[in-house]
């Protein structure tokens, strides 16, 4: 008889985001003809860059003929696009990188969720509250976050993010063994400056952590003084790993290409006590379970790095951007209070007169007919706040903006 891993069943009770479908399933049933407008979901919605469209259509060709096709690539990636993200990404904010400290992967979703496995299951881990439910659900999987009492974990840290502390997370008195932190934030969309992030490189220095830094998405980021890589704090190349994707830097959720740094030098112990590094280990762990992402993908995200592409993402970034703008201006005009949308695509909004967070997602629902993600369902400090995103038409976003600026007045 084989058995189950039983961390399924407990991974399954927590899940917040089957309710969202369920209570938008149950509204569409008594509200037929309805048009919603979702402003919830984090996916892209403008094309590929036409740089991007071209390197695709030229990896296809490549494909077509038996001197310039490409079977299983190097499991780590293609060294040519490794070589343009240290020169592009990096060298540009004084971070040496080797390309050998760059490991391509088919998105961030799957190196968030793996990247455990470099760890015994029994460290302890933080994360910041709210957060993006994919570093805990890959961690419930493994043991390591206990049992799911009361809305959360038993053994993770939590860290509260909320308006009392400016959504800067507050260094614990404790010491962790691995911390999860997502700059430019999912879901508040608020940022971090380098003295912040400095003294979580500071405590993960001093107790011996690890940092996984989530950046994906760095390229919003519009203040000139705010750090895109954990890197640009000095000591952090021995205790941080640093994960990237092209998803929401490019559009390519669809496309799925991404990649981690884990710089020579991250170490972590043995039992007995011996200091090992973890970049090899990882190179055996993708090797053993991964194949990585296509060429086609490969060569689609190299063409982000060309001069025409860096522009034309840095148009579509600019784009969504405009949206947040639009949205926080007109939402902070009809009286709520906004944060984010300034260097993130996302907008944390307070629901008036301490709203639950569910019962403000049915009554926009209802009265607006505009979706949004209720700020409890990234953990319990979202409470009394809901997530809207940027990504859509810029056309959707007026029309939802004057959906809720009718239902808010009348
Ligand atoms: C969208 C997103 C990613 C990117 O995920 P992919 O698997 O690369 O598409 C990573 N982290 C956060 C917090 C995200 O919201």
């Amino acid at each position: 008889m084989a058995l189950i891993n039983e961390h399924f069943l407990k991974l399954r009770k927590s899940c917040l985001f089957a309710d969202i479908t369920k209570r938008i399933n149950a509204f569409k049933a008594t509200h037929p003809k309805a048009n919603l407008i979702s402003l919830g979901t984090g996916d892209v919605t403008q094309p590929l860059a036409p740089a991007v469209i071209e390197a695709m259509h030229k990896a296809v060709e490549d494909m077509a003929t038996k001197d310039t096709f490409h079977g299983y690539g190097p499991s780590q990636g293609y060294l040519w696009l490794r070589e343009a993200i240290v020169k592009n990404d990096y060298l540009p904010r004084g971070i040496h990188l080797d390309p050998n400290e760059v490991f391509i992967n088919d998105g961030a979703k799957s190196d968030t969720g793996n990247i455990g496995d470099l760890v015994r299951w029994d460290n302890s881990m933080a994360v910041t509250d709210p957060i993006f439910p994919a570093y805990i659900d890959s961690n419930v999987l493994n043991g390591r976050a206990g049992i799911f009492e009361n809305g959360r974990w038993s053994n993770v840290t939590y860290i509260p993010c909320n308006e009392r502390n400016a959504f800067v997370p507050k260094i614990p008195d404790h010491r962790v063994d691995m911390i999860y932190l997502c700059y430019p934030n999912n879901p508040t969309g608020m940022v971090l400056s380098k003295e912040e992030l400095r003294q979580w490189v500071n405590y993960a220095i001093h107790n011996d952590s690890i940092i996984f830094y989530d950046a994906a998405y760095e390229a919003y980021i519009q203040q000139p003084d705010i750090p895109h890589s954990i890197y640009e704090i000095r000591g952090a190349r021995k205790v941080a790993i640093e994960l990237r994707s092209f998803s929401k830097t490019a559009g390519f959720t669809g496309i799925r290409c991404g990649y981690t740094v884990i710089p020579k030098g991250l170490t972590a112990t043995t039992m007995t006590g011996e200091r090992m590094e973890l970049a090899p280990f990882w190179h055996h762990r993708q090797a053993a379970k991964s194949n990585g992402t296509s060429y086609i993908s490969q060569r689609a995200a190299e063409a982000i790095y060309t001069p025409e592409g860096k522009e034309q993402i840095r148009q579509t970034i600019g784009y969504y951007m405009e949206n947040a703008r639009i949205i926080r201006q007109e939402l902070t005009q009809l009286g709520l209070t906004v944060y984010g949308g300034e260097n993130a695509p996302y907008l944390w909004v307070k629901t008036p007169a301490d709203t639950p967070s569910w019962k403000f997602f049915e009554q926009m629902l209802y009265g607006a007919q505009v979706v949004c993600t209720p700020g409890v369902s990234f953990g319990l400090a979202g409470e009394g706040f809901i997530r809207l995103t940027s990504f859509s038409d810029r056309d959707t976003c007026q029309e939802a903006i004057r959906r809720i600026k009718v239902w808010l007045c009348t």
